[in-house]
């Protein structure tokens, strides 16, 4: 495969192909940028690759061709609504615009319908806006109209209601760290609250995936408000920001912005997305972050803030990250095409292919998300890994992951369509696979990704797991090396109960948080049907301001309708067959 690529590209641009093997001749050699630039130009060159080996060109040019027909939207954004129409005009000024009667005479010279959704209509302006700009004295009237408009949508309450599905009339807004959320303060029944505008609340039924993360307009946006500063050496989301000595810089909360903790090359997988290129991206984030559907939305920041822009609204990476795989896992044979490229990937000059077998054999003790990245490095090295976990492990059909149930291998199939691997959440069996990423978060990120993680290691010849182990039980560090183990990688330890030492901790009705968490998630509580007994009574008082309190107040809000709800269907089906005295009668007052 490898030789393949390379022929490939020796044969579309020999320049590009002498400056890879250069590179992977003394990989400690190259500079950073040099490495930066070799890697964008690549990009490409391994789409076509990709696209013609699992025989979907035609696919690949059509995802190519979506980001570009966005392509307006954000130059017209940078040059037209940000650099003139919003420029020295004061939200006072914007108010008294007339949008609603200059919308209906856009609509007219764009032979837009007046009920167009926002998104639809904001690509219809910024085309129509791209064309009438080529012959700016020509175009001056409609240019004025949707200059005026621009401005009312962009900083009139009223405008920004209108346009706040959309991104073209979004301008980034000044931080003021101290309010980082725009919340309200509410005065009810004598008690101060702060909460957020009515028009921003989003209702939750039930434990369905509350968050799909932004589409692809969404992150096109923030890939082109990303100004690429790894061509400045300054792409501080990937390396932190450094102070003048040196150190790295920390927030006005004393939060060390430390960038990446993989260095991945943001600015990089920013700019080829830009271009339209979503495989190459994605192979320029598996370089440093081949696991990243253990990342991006709902699970990490650090990138965003260590980003260059402190001042105002940073660059929201993880979404960038996120929508890339996802556009990629979306192509017929992505999940192939993303695995494959956690194995083989030509951009990584250090490591393009596994290495071959080293002899060692690793035990990793824990398969939350240290140990199954952890996993799939020393696999990649040459390796044989045997992951051990507390948790049950599910089986997974071997069809798709290669392992039958008594644990032996065979071959398994192909996956089209990555839809086939896809649960919802609120009716799926938990796994067992994922340590705190499967019990510790909630279903605002979606733990069909778990599945795919898991599918990258198991089809592996050389790592097998097993669940329902204890370390230091079922095997202990000696047993382990006893049984020929060269060494133990420990990567247990995030679920550990948390016991606060408060009096009364264990009284009825109060609970640990975390406890109450991990008993929703692990026992599935919420499921129809499901018998577990984990018993809610509001008003809940949360007490603490973090994660996990916050995890805990939505979450016992959204189980508690579930509990009353099962509740009810089973007294009916009891009074049906019992009645409803002898029902009662077991009641305790
Ligand atoms: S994400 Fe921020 S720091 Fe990183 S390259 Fe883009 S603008 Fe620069």
């Amino acid at each position: 495969m490898d030789r393949a690529f390379v022929a490939h590209l020796s044969e579309s641009d020999i320049g590009l192909h002498d400056r890879l093997m250069t590179a992977r001749r003394d990989p400690d050699a190259i500079e950073r940028l040099d490495e930066s630039n070799l890697l964008v130009d690549l990009a490409p060159h391994l789409e076509d690759f990709i696209g013609e080996l699992f025989g979907i060109a035609a696919e690949v040019r059509a995802l190519q061709a979506r980001h570009h027909e966005l392509g307006p939207l954000y130059s017209v954004k940078r040059l037209f609504v940000q650099r003139r129409a919003v420029k020295g005009v004061k939200e006072s000024d914007a108010v008294a615009i007339d949008g609603p009667g200059l919308a209906q005479e856009l609509d007219r010279v764009m032979s837009a319908a007046a009920d167009e959704p926002v998104g639809a209509w904001e690509r219809c302006y910024a085309e129509h806006v791209a064309n009438w700009l080529e012959d700016e004295a020509g175009n001056a009237e409609a240019l004025d109209i949707a200059q005026r408009y621009a401005a009312w949508a962009t900083l009139s309450p009223e405008g920004r209601r209108k346009h706040r599905r959309g991104v073209l009339f979004k301008v980034p807004h000044r931080l003021d760290m101290h309010h980082l959320v725009p919340v309200q303060t509410v005065e009810r029944d004598g008690v101060t609250m702060l909460r957020l505008p009515e028009d921003e609340w989003r209702r939750r039924d039930g434990f369905a995936l509350t968050d799909r993360g932004t589409d692809l307009t969404g992150a096109l946006d923030q890939a082109n408000y990303c100004i690429w500063c790894h061509n400045q050496g300054k792409d501080s989301c990937s390396k932190g920001l450094k102070e003048k000595d040196g150190t790295f810089k920390k927030s006005v909360f004393g939060v060390t912005l430390a960038g990446c903790p993989l260095e991945e090359k943001i600015s990089e997988m920013n700019l080829v997305k830009a271009h339209g290129n979503s495989l190459g991206a994605l192979a320029i984030v598996a370089v440093d972050n081949p696991i990243c559907a253990a990342t991006g939305h709902r699970i990490c920041n650090d990138c965003m803030k260590a980003c260059i822009y402190q001042r105002q609204d940073p660059v929201d990476i993880p979404q960038i990250e996120t929508r890339t795989l996802k556009d990629v896992l979306a192509l017929p044979w992505g999940f192939e095409i993303y695995s494959l490229l956690t194995r083989w990937n030509p951009l990584n000059i250090r490591r393009p292919l596994p290495r071959p077998a080293s002899g060692y054999k690793v035990l990793i003790v824990g398969l939350g998300p240290a140990g199954f990245t952890l996993a799939h490095h020393l696999v990649n090295d040459g390796h044989f890994v045997a992951a051990i976990d507390g948790l049950k492990i599910e089986p997974l059909p071997p069809e798709i992951g290669g392992v039958a149930l008594d644990g032996s291998r065979r071959a398994f199939e192909p996956i089209r369509d990555v839809a086939s691997l896809v649960e919802s959440l609120d009716d799926r069996v938990m796994a067992g696979f994922g340590g705190v990423a499967e019990y510790g978060i909630t279903v605002r990120w979606d733990k069909n990704f778990l599945k795919i993680i898991r599918l990258l290691l198991e089809r592996r010849a050389s790592f097998s797991m097993y669940g329902g182990v204890r370390f230091g039980g079922t095997i202990t560090i000696d047993s382990a090396f006893e049984l020929g183990f060269d060494h133990v990688a420990l990567c247990a330890g995030a679920g550990r109960p948390t016991v606060i030492p408060m009096k009364n901790g264990l009284a009825p009705g109060v609970r640990q948080a975390s406890d109450f968490l991990m008993a929703l998630q692990l026992t599935g509580a919420a499921k129809t049907d499901s018998i577990a007994n984990l018993t809610v009574r509001l008003p809940v008082v949360v007490i603490g301001g973090g994660l996990t309190a916050i995890d805990t107040a939505t979450e016992s809000l959204a189980y508690y309708p579930l509990q009353v709800e099962k509740f009810l269907s089973r007294y009916e089906i009891l009074v049906a067959e019992r009645g409803e005295e002898a029902v009662r009668a077991q009641w305790t007052p």
